[in-house]
């Protein structure tokens, strides 16, 4: 067969492949409740009996030791589909609003419907979680489901196609693994909604592609997240909850803080808290600890490694091409021109910028593109009333990393530049239904007001 012989029956097969699940939705079998929670309990049985080879494939592809899995990808996925389980009974029911005397007697009330067959596509820095999380939401609104894990992250991936078809109904998920050639083909189908992770550019692909099917999306992108430190936060906790936050997973976080804010005067005692908690956690030498990540690729490292030229290296620097080893990185004053202050660092680089004041800072932020997080420690209900009023970002954590993300309850999403839409817990319900309006009148007093033809008494009423 030639190759375009195989790249059309490759086509045919995703098409008809995910022909299938539109086929299972059609016949209603999703809307049941019971079916929803039955598919969420499987989840979590997937989930519950096969931590260790979880475990075993973040390890192999981002060097993710234990605990971080089960913190931030195991744990996490767990905790959202008992979350989501719990409150599946009352999302799902008819959300009243009032009815004005005009349309009385009469009820008026949102129903949650599902969308139908939708696509999700992941990102490779938390490869479990973030497939999951949104198929949680997705499940829970009663739609099939099309994932796409990352294909950098590719023992995730696999482990992902593997297991999804052992535990969940075959007929209403599916995974299909691959690259830009697999997701151009899934793109090019008309989904019911599609829920993105990844970066700014992809995320422009897909909505292009979205658009000729008028396709819904949400797109989970990145950014450059700032962190303002102000003059009366305490150093020490500071220190340990932004060492925490930038370095779990190597930097490799999209709510990670990429650079630190922070006037003159405060700049090197917050280094030397940093340093201090950098070797607390990771000891001397990080390339020894268990609880330091890898980077993902070689292409990354090298984009990371491009960083420190020419750059101040107050900390660390050190690196080993052949295990993707960079050791936690603090910058001095980088340039705002230089490329680590103009793109996304998404690895364990931090730049500490020097400010003058909050006034400068909040101009700062607001010169660029709107953040997915925004993080401010200080002790001043002033400075952090000024920050919240005068900058937008998708979401705020005060006096620490990106601790939100632990809240069901607040929707996860960002805006402008770092993305449209939000999940978790109910918005996750919510971004994969559709809220259906319905307003219920009775025959009863059929007052003919409104009914042509209109009299000059009719209108004087
Ligand atoms: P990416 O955009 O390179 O890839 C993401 C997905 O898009 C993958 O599944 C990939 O196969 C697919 N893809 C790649 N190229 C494509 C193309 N040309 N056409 C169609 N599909 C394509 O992103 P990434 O490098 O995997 O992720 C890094 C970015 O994601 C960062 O900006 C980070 O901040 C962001 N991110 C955001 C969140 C969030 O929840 N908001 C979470 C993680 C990562």
């Amino acid at each position: 067969m030639n190759m375009a012989a195989q790249t059309l029956e490759a086509q045919a097969s995703i098409a008809d492949r995910v022909q299938v699940l539109r086929d299972t939705f059609a016949n209603g079998r999703t809307r049941d409740l019971a079916w929803r929670k039955g598919q969420l309990t499987r989840l979590e049985a997937l989930i519950n009996e096969q931590q260790e080879a979880i475990a075993e494939a973040l390890y192999a592809d981002l060097g993710k030791c234990k605990t971080e899995a089960w913190t931030s990808e195991i744990g996490f996925t767990l905790s959202d589909i008992q979350h989501t389980r719990k409150h599946l009974g009352k999302w799902s029911k008819p959300r009243k609003v009032s009815t004005p005397i005009a349309a009385q007697p009469g009820k008026s009330y949102q129903l949650p419907e599902p969308l139908g067959t939708v696509l999700v596509i992941g990102a490779w820095n938390y490869p479990f979680q973030l497939v999951l999380a949104p198929v949680i939401a997705a499940i829970a609104a009663g739609n099939c489901v099309v994932m796409k894990p990352s294909e950098l992250a590719s023992n995730t991936s696999s482990l992902l196609a593997r297991l999804i078809p052992q535990y969940l109904d075959q007929e209403a998920f599916l995974v299909i693994e691959g690259a830009v050639e697999e997701t151009t083909q899934l793109l090019a189908l008309p989904f019911d909604h599609i829920l993105y992770t990844g970066g700014e550019q992809v995320g422009k692909i897909v909505m292009r592609a979205a658009a000729e099917h008028l396709t819904p999306v949400t797109l989970e992108l990145g950014g450059k997240s700032p962190c303002l430190v102000d003059d009366d936060a305490n150093l020490d906790v500071t220190a340990a909850r932004i060492v925490w936050s930038k370095w779990m997973n190597a930097g490799q976080t999209c709510v990670a803080p990429d650079y630190v804010l922070v006037t003159p005067a405060q700049k090197q005692p917050l280094m030397e808290a940093l340093t201090k908690a950098l070797e607390t956690f990771y000891g001397k030498d990080p390339a020894t600890s268990k609880d330091y990540g890898r980077i993902i690729n070689d292409r990354h490292f090298a984009r990371l490694q491009g960083y420190l030229d020419n750059q101040t290296i107050a900390l660390g620097g050190q690196c080993d091409e052949g295990s993707r080893y960079m050791a936690p990185t603090i910058l001095d004053n980088p340039a705002a021109d230089s490329p680590v202050m103009q793109e996304e660092i998404f690895g364990p680089i931090l730049p500490i910028i020097e400010i003058a004041n909050l006034d400068e800072a909040i101009a700062w932020v607001n010169q660029r593109p709107k953040p997915l997080a925004l993080y401010v420690y200080s002790n001043s209900d002033a400075c952090v009333r000024r920050v919240l009023n005068e900058t937008s970002a998708g979401n705020v954590c005060i006096n620490d990393g990106f601790m939100f993300m632990v809240n069901s309850e607040l929707p996860f999403g960002g805006v402008g530049n770092s993305g449209m839409g939000a999940y978790h817990g109910q918005s996750g319900f919510d971004t994969f239904s559709h809220l259906k309006t319905v307003m219920h009148r009775s025959f009863r007093f059929d007052v003919p007001l409104r009914y042509p033809p209109f009299s000059a008494l009719k209108l004087s009423l």
